[in-house]
């Protein structure tokens, strides 16, 4: 994770996507990665690298981790106000 932050922020190089506490959790409630990957960042990496094209990678720990913290909280998800809504399977249920 934070190999992949140093090359990107540092250098512009994207070889990856870091995934932290932010983009672990929204990319399990997008189910995104499966569940049996929760605990596991790494896999839950290369399961987003699969899904997303290479030139979001750079913009994803950034806009997730907003989009973490302002909207898809840990604690108090707010749902009701979320552009995801009608495709997560998560709404309500966090
Ligand atoms: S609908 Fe709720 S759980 Fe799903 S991404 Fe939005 S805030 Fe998160």
């Amino acid at each position: 994770k934070t190999a992949n932050i140093v090359l990107n922020v540092s250098f512009g190089i994207v070889e990856g996507i870091a995934v932290d506490t932010h983009v672990n959790r929204i990319a399990h409630r997008l189910a995104l990665s499966p569940k049996t990957h929760e605990k596991e960042p790494l896999k839950t990496e290369q399961d987003l690298l699969k899904l997303l094209p290479r030139e979001y990678w750079r913009d994803v720990n950034h806009q997730w981790i907003r989009f973490g913290r302002e909207v898809c909280s840990a604690k108090a998800p707010r749902c009701a106000e979320c552009p995801m809504a009608d495709i997560c399977p998560s709404v309500g249920k966090c």
